[in-house]
């Protein structure tokens, strides 16, 4: 049976090093603050919610919930945005995406300051990923699979990368983060030929699709590391990632489960964002 690569354990180390930054910051006189901009009552957003607050508390970030209606315009919305800019008590703002139908998605991420846009939403952040400057912050799930690999020692320098799923939030600048830490990295999607083949050939597999347990033992080798980004739910109605975990980790070396893998570093990465925001914007 493959090594579970949990991500509790991630967890605990990196809020023992968020805790200990944010003890230092308090001294300094700068209390790190994220604002979480909900719109509408959606289930995953609550619980997303509940759990960031619980986790940035744990470490010592305050959180400022924003609650806005369903129905907000769009010029309501924006005033609430340039507004979150300019409160210096709030370093790092997070909106949950995707946004009601009626709003303009893409001007909403581009008018966040880039120094609060802990999430990697803003075009700024997303070139700060694609050119190796500290422009911004990258999306907090790609850096949460490359927090994952480092706490477990997967070094990826000279391996065979393979991602499944090229989406702004997880594929693309992950591709990027892993080609400069010297991997080779190959993107997939839905019109990649032959997947299972291009997936068994790969030393680690990184999956973000988001179609419930897709990738089966068709698709894994011997030997490989397999890192699953899905949250989905099954037919019986239970939260599973896009690997089939019963049959894939019979086969491979490692494997993150869902739930428990990815998703729970995810809050503690935005977390040790919103601090390094808070810093930089201190003068640190
Ligand atoms: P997305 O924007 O919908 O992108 C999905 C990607 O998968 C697309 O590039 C798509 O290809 C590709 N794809 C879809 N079906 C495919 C197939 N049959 N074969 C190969 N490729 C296929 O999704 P996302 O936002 O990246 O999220 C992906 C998954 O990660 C979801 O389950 C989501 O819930 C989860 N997620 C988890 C976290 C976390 O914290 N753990 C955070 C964000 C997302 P095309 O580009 O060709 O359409």
């Amino acid at each position: 049976m493959a090594d579970i690569l949990k991500g509790n354990e991630v967890v605990t180390a990196l809020n023992k090093e968020l805790s200990e930054k944010v003890v230092s910051l308090k001294k300094e006189g700068i209390f790190p603050r994220l604002a979480i901009v909900r719109i509408g009552d959606k289930d995953s957003d609550i619980s997303y919610e509940k759990g960031a607050i619980k986790r940035c508390e744990t470490i010592g970030v305050s959180v400022l919930p924003v609650k806005l209606e369903e129905d907000i315009t769009q010029i309501e919305l924006e005033d609430n945005i340039k507004k979150l800019n300019q409160d210096k008590s709030v370093h790092g703002i997070l909106i949950f995406r995707p946004l009601p139908k009626h709003l303009d998605e893409n001007k909403i991420c581009d008018m966040l300051l880039m120094d609060k846009d802990v999430d990697g939403v803003t075009k700024g952040s997303l070139a700060g990923v694609f050119t190796d400057s500290n422009d911004g912050f990258p999306p907090c799930t790609a850096e949460a699979c490359v927090e994952l690999l480092k706490y477990y020692g997967v070094n990826v320098a000279g391996k065979n990368v393979v991602i499944v799923g090229r989406s702004l939030v997880v594929g693309k600048p992950l591709s990027m983060m892993l080609l400069k830490q010297n991997a080779t990295v190959t993107i997939c999607h839905s019109k990649t030929k032959d997947l299972p083949k291009v997936c068994s050939k790969a030393d680690i597999l990184i999956v973000a699709v988001g179609s419930a347990n897709m990738v089966n033992e068709q698709y894994v080798s011997a030997g490989q590391v397999v890192i699953d980004v899905g949250i989905n739910m099954d037919q019986e109605g239970n939260l599973c990632g896009d690997v089939s975990y019963p049959n894939v980790s019979k086969i491979v070396k490692a494997i993150t489960p869902v739930p428990g893998g990815v998703g729970s570093v995810t809050t503690s990465i935005l977390a040790g964002h919103t601090i390094n925001a808070a810093m930089r914007q201190g003068g640190m």
